[in-house]
């Protein structure tokens, strides 16, 4: 997963590193992938359960898939709307951070829909992007800080005693009754097991026929002048994405940075994102399209710098729903992830959702 891949430059950091230890030969629960889900899973199962060993391995850096990338927009709604008993999910994302005394900067005022016709009356975003873009509808909704996100799950878990692995990519898994997972030196026994490795490892996880993985990108611009923001309509601080195409989102950041995001590289195959350069090819066309979309939007825009480039994975299942249930090949195996570019808020409420069905506490939904 390592490989010669360049995906840019974030305007954040993840401030947490796993101190090295050595592999446990068995564990009672095993948690694979280090992104928004792993962490939370991890963290809240050790809550819950103490007297259980909890190990999460991580193929790269915490953080080093989606939501090391992300945008960090905070939506309630899955990608694919309403799903029955989804739960109000920003309400509990709050909670669980709140309750793991995770600081991620979380701010929820409401994010505004944009289309290209009825527009609010007084919609305040009105740009010019393939006709008249406006703000239609405000939804709940908000933004946090990735970095912050991931660090602060990484030490909730580590305060509560996860076994926490860097580095460690899980390559192989065999089920039977308990699962082997095999590592490039170690084959370790976990009695459970959560598949969070999202747009990766989808033989693995059991969704190769399910989901597929593309990568996205996302501009962040020179800190605005409250002036500008203002002329721009984002003077309230709230998000927004279209609900028709050309698809564009955005946030504001702490510093008056711009967050635009919009461009997907299909891949053929997850193994792609690898190797995945986005200064090369299809992703540096993407971006100079981007860039141009975004100094086109509106004139207090024009001559705005660029400072930050990346791009990361999302995977995608072909209904737009979330992948949550037992893995195909075993009960003891959960698979969580493909959230479908709405991962922000949900990846943290269903990890702790399938932390509380691994201790046999709360059914898995019903969303095949
Ligand atoms: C540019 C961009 C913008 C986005 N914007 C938004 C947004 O504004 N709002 C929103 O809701 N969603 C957004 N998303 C989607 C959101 O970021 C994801 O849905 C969410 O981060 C998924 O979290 P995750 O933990 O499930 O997956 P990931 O963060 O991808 O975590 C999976 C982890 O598993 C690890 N892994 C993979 N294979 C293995 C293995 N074999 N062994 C061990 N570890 C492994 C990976 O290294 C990775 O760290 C965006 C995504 C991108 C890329």
């Amino acid at each position: 997963m390592s490989g010669n891949k360049n995906w840019g430059k974030r305007p954040w950091t993840v401030e947490f590193r796993a101190t090295p230890r050595p592999l446990p030969a068995a564990m009672d629960f095993a948690v694979v992938g280090g992104g928004f889900t792993g962490l939370a899973a991890a963290a809240w199962l050790k809550r819950l359960a103490p007297e259980k060993s909890v190990a999460l391995f991580e193929a790269g850096q915490f953080g080093a898939g989606s939501s090391g990338y992300t945008g960090g927009v905070a939506l309630a709604e899955s990608a694919a709307g309403e799903l029955p008993g989804l739960g109000d999910v920003l309400g509990r994302y709050q909670k669980i951070l709140r309750e793991l005394e995770v600081d991620g900067e979380v701010s929820l005022p409401g994010a505004y829909e944009l289309g290209r016709s009825a527009p609010l009356a007084n919609a305040p975003i009105r740009w010019k992007d393939s006709g008249d873009l406006c703000a239609v509808k405000e939804v709940p909704g908000g933004t946090i800080n990735p970095g912050k996100v991931l660090s602060g799950l990484a030490r909730a878990a580590e305060r509560a005693g996860v076994m926490l692995f860097e580095d460690c990519g899980v390559e192989e898994a065999v089920f039977a009754g308990q699962v082997e997972l095999r590592t490039k030196n170690s084959a370790l026994q976990a009695g459970k097991v959560l598949f969070a490795t999202n747009a990766f490892a989808l033989e693995m996880a059991g969704l190769r026929e399910r989901a597929g993985s593309a990568f996205t990108l996302a501009v962040a611009t020179q800190p605005l002048t409250d002036a500008q923001l203002r002329e721009i309509g984002l003077a309230e601080r709230k998000p927004f994405y279209t609900v028709d195409l050309p698809y564009l989102w955005g946030r504001l950041l702490a510093g008056n940075q711009v967050i635009f995001g919009s461009g997907l590289v299909f891949l053929q195959d997850w193994r792609e994102l690898g190797t995945l350069d986005i200064e090369h090819g299809e992703a540096a066309e993407l971006f100079e399209q981007l860039e141009r979309r975004v100094h086109g939007l509106h004139p207090a825009l024009k001559d705005v710098e660029i400072t930050h480039r990346w791009g990361g994975p999302i995977c995608m299942t072909w209904e737009w729903k979330p992948v949550f249930e037992r893995h195909p090949e075993s009960e003891n195996a959960i698979v969580l992830g493909a959230y479908s570019g709405h991962g922000v808020a949900q990846s943290v409420y269903l990890g702790c959702w399938a932390a509380e069905a691994i201790l046999g506490r709360k059914a898995l939904p019903n969303w095949k």
